[in-house]
């Protein structure tokens, strides 16, 4: 989850038309490379000679394209029958695990909401129910408890808990009512023998360690609910960990001396330390403490985005040294740097929502305007083709055995082209287009992060 993302309006109708039709239109794009490559060959068969042009011969070549036309296109149609055929096998056997996912946060704060039933996106601007994971071919993924950070007095942090306790319920109580088709899945053994039975997998993940207090016998508490991976601080500093995103800057220097005890604990159990929206010094801390591998559960490259939560190519390299994954975000605004003119807009805005002032109603207005400026300006909205740069650049960096994906759908996730879960295999198209094997996409979509699962498991029981 980014920003405000408490506020969960429905999306203005007309608005998420607009961009439907720039996603088809954008999707449909991803096919024009097979075309180019075929216009760029028969160009340079007609065109061979150069040297002495003849405009006779010019206009036979141009009729003789025009002849060739409804083949090349029937030949382009070939080509993306093909490769869809592919993305449909691939997605067939691979075990595709997407490791931040916010529908828990639908679950909770919209009334009747019900995870099992069929969503439509361009209706409520919702991402994510269970029906739309089958029809795209996603298999597992890491429901959030999700708790913006509050005050840390006694009080405020039990009621964290209670918070989070209930969040728990309620995700354990969408599998329940959905036995039939879903599955807790707490291990990556459970999680390949659940997909075997062709049923869906609910993982759990905490993001913000806040409902740990300053008790850390509540991770064991967790960790028997589920709990496989907690990203130790959120947007703002806490008693465990600094925030990349705290307007005070850092607290304890990175992790505290109780967030050290904690990511011991966490070793000890086998709940992966997540090391999304931390400092930078708070990850380097972690490199240094944690026993077993850990993952970045939605961050992406500050190479390609430069925004703090994402990572530098050193720490992504500190990371892959060390067996961890960084999974790739969906996140506009982790993907592609707004033009200046945007960034002005969207900066004047989020600092009115920041404003403690500003109550539920002004937000939500402020948000929508916030929206309004992306359908205005819609080439600076990221398409599958940013989500691949990012995931290019770290196979480039560090090899293909350290990235992932965590799209972070109903927390803020805006990509042209994978508007909802139901459209990941657009994901899966461009790796293909862009020579990667079945091998590599199937470490890409959940093979690399089932191994620090298993990793941090071994580890616990040793
Ligand atoms: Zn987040």
């Amino acid at each position: 989850m980014e920003r405000t993302k408490t506020q969960i309006d429905n999306y203005n109708s007309k608005s998420t038309e607009l961009r439907r039709y720039i996603g088809d239109r954008r999707s449909a794009q991803i096919t024009d490379y097979e075309s180019i490559k075929y216009l760029q060959f028969l160009k340079s068969f007609l065109f061979k000679n150069k040297t002495s042009p003849n405009p006779q011969k010019t206009m036979k070549h141009f009729y003789t394209f025009l002849f060739c036309l409804p083949f090349l296109c029937f030949s382009q149609n070939k080509v993306e029958k093909r490769l869809l055929k592919k993305v449909d096998k691939i997605h067939a056997k691979a075990y595709t695990v997407d490791t931040h996912a916010d529908a828990p946060i639908n679950m909770m704060d919209i009334e009747g909401f019900d995870v099992g039933a069929k969503h439509n996106y361009a209706e409520d601007g919702t991402q994510i129910d269970f029906p739309r994971m089958k029809e795209g071919g996603m298999d597992a993924m890491f429901f959030a408890v999700y708790l913006g950070q509050g005050k840390r007095t006694p009080e405020a942090n039990a009621e964290a808990k209670e918070k989070a306790l209930k969040i728990f319920a309620k995700i354990h109580e969408s599998v329940k009512n959905n036995t039939d088709k879903v599955r807790l899945v707490t291990t990556a053994k459970e999680g390949y023998a659940t997909h075997k039975q062709g049923k869906l997998g609910v993982f759990i993940g905490m993001e913000n360690g806040w409902p740990v207090g300053t008790d850390l016998s509540n991770l064991k508490l967790y960790y028997d609910l589920g709990l496989r991976y907690i990203t130790l601080a959120h947007s703002f500093n806490n008693d465990l960990s600094d925030s990349s995103g705290d307007p005070q800057g850092a607290e304890h220097g990175g992790i505290s001396k109780l967030g050290e005890a904690c990511i011991a604990e966490m070793n000890r159990l086998g709940i992966v330390v997540d090391v999304s929206h931390l400092s930078d010094s708070a990850f380097y801390d972690v490199m240094r403490l944690s026993k077993a591998p850990v993952f970045a559960s939605h961050s992406s490259c500050r190479a390609l985005c430069d925004v703090k939560r994402n990572m530098t190519d050193d720490m992504i390299k500190m990371l892959a040294s060390k067996g961890g994954v960084i999974q790739i975000n969906f996140v506009a605004d982790f993907l592609k740097k707004p033009s200046a003119e945007v960034a002005i807009s969207i900066k004047t805005i989020r600092m009115q929502v920041q404003k403690a002032d500003a109550t539920p109603e002004d937000k939500k207005k402020l948000n929508a305007e916030l929206r309004q400026i992306k359908y205005k300006y819609p080439s600076d909205v990221p398409t599958v083709k940013d989500v691949v740069n990012h995931i290019d650049h770290v196979v480039k960096l560090v090899g293909i055995d350290h990235v992932g994906i965590g799209m972070d759908m109903d927390g803020g996730s805006d990509v042209i082209g994978v508007e909802d879960v139901s459209k990941i295999k657009n994901v899966t198209f461009e790796l293909l287009r862009r020579g990667y094997t079945s091998k590599n996409i199937k470490k890409i979509w959940g093979g690399n992060t089932m191994r620090v699962l298993a990793e941090a498991e071994k580890f616990s029981k040793k």
